[in-house]
């Protein structure tokens, strides 16, 4: 059976050019980039240009702003944890409710210890609203920590515009924007668009690097204390011998990105809205989640009403199908994600939740072998469902009230 990967956004396959670019430095070139001797110099010159590489891929940035780290988890919690360390007079954050668990659960983490966090809730669309945004802002605001897109909808966010309303109100307050979303999917420019952010976060293995390397640009002048500490790696900011081969991948895989993306980038839109006006068309009573508001052009996220994403998963995988669900299985119960939470997907909805998301490797088979597949999974789950009339394909009349919340 052939694989179908649709959950590009939680890891994707690296890339073979980007396994070309690291092999040296997993045999021959195995040397530690800090030693002295000649043999050692090929390691560290993988490492310098890497720097070049990304701080170039960043909007032409410093290269001493880039650090190097091991995944964007690592890169977030220094931004987030350095900052509070650096600047303890200030004791106020602002985030979303929407964000990953590598910025959730290190403000929740704050917040228990004594930190003020205010969480800024989306609308329908997952839209965050500025007028919240601008009110949220406090003379003791530290940071403010928003995602560049949302991995679970797509939904971008206008990360431009939020730094340069909170650098307006105080230039003191940081902003950091996790990127692990949009990094190769949408421009990093930190010197243009971007200017106004300090931290900033992605890690590689979503654009085709392997797992296990990330980045964390600091803005030259941020305040923040190291989280690693030990030796003088990443000028004393990052403790730890370097990561030769992952960094020289992830240089490669972020050229890679900017090498073709104009038609990667069309072509992946293209499957995109292929799937999701198919989706529409072929299964009555679905919702997209994020439809309305600006979106990465890779993820569809969708609602199935009255059935469940985990059963669909679970035929999908079947049909070797890769997909992913908004629902986290905790404790025994299916808890739906916080994000599709916040955007209040109505309740007959959040639990049949699915999220394609596409990449670079797709092709138009996969998504008629989606489209041949899926219709067929939901109607024979809906079959088992006490909400659905099969006879008439759609809901029973008290399920569609509840449908509609009345
Ligand atoms: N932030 C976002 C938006 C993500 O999608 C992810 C991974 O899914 C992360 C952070 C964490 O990335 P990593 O697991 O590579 O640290």
């Amino acid at each position: 059976m052939r694989t179908v990967y649709l959950d590009n956004n939680a890891t994707t396959a690296i890339a073979p050019e980007v396994r070309e670019a690291m092999e040296a430095y997993f045999t021959a070139e195995y040397f530690n980039p800090s030693s002295a001797y000649d043999r050692a110099s090929p390691a560290a010159q993988a490492i310098k240009r890497a720097r070049e590489v990304v701080a170039r891929f960043l909007g032409g940035v410093e290269r001493s702003e880039v650090l190097f780290t091991s995944c964007a988890t690592e890169s977030l919690n220094t931004a987030l944890y350095g900052a509070v360390r650096a600047n303890p007079a200030r004791r106020h954050v602002v985030t979303t409710a929407v964000e990953h668990p590598a910025v959730d659960g290190v403000c929740k983490d704050l917040a228990r210890s004594g930190l003020d966090v205010t969480f800024l809730p989306v609308d329908r669309a997952g839209n965050l609203d500025l007028r919240t945004f601008i009110q949220a802002l406090r003379p003791d605001t530290l940071i403010v920590a928003v995602m560049h897109a949302n991995n679970e909808t797509g939904v971008i966010f206008p990360v431009e515009q939020l730094a340069r309303i909170a650098k307006e109100t105080d230039p003191a307050i940081l902003v950091l924007t996790d990127a692990t979303q949009t990094a190769g999917k949408l421009p990093l420019d930190l010197n243009g668009a971007l200017r106004h952010v300090d931290l900033l976060a992605f890690s590689g293995h979503k654009l085709h690097a392997p797992k296990g390397v990330g980045a964390l640009f600091v803005r030259r002048g941020t305040p923040i204390r190291p989280f690693m500490i030990g030796g003088h790696q990443e000028g004393g900011r990052r403790a730890g011998t370097e990561n030769v081969p992952y960094i020289a991948g992830l240089a490669r895989a972020v050229e890679l990105a900017q090498e073709d993306h104009a038609a990667v980038e069309a072509r992946i839109r293209r499957l995109r809205d292929q799937l999701e006006r198919g989706l529409l068309e072929r299964i009555p009573c679905l919702e997209v989640n994020g439809q309305g508001a600006p979106r990465l052009p890779n993820t569809l996220n969708i609602s199935v009403h009255f059935i469940e994403g985990e059963g669909i998963l679970y035929q999908l995988n079947a049909h070797g199908i890769c997909a992913s669900s908004g629902s986290a299985c905790t404790s025994g119960s299916l808890e739906p994600s916080h994000v599709l939470r916040a955007m209040q997907v109505p309740f007959t909805a959040i639990h049949g939740s699915v999220r394609l998301s596409l990449g670079r490797y797709n092709t138009d088979e996969d998504a008629d072998h989606v489209l041949e597949v899926f219709p067929r999974v939901v109607a024979s789950l809906r079959r088992l469902s006490p909400y659905w009339d099969p006879a008439h394909d759609r809901p029973r009349p008290e399920a569609e009230a509840m449908m509609r919340g009345t």
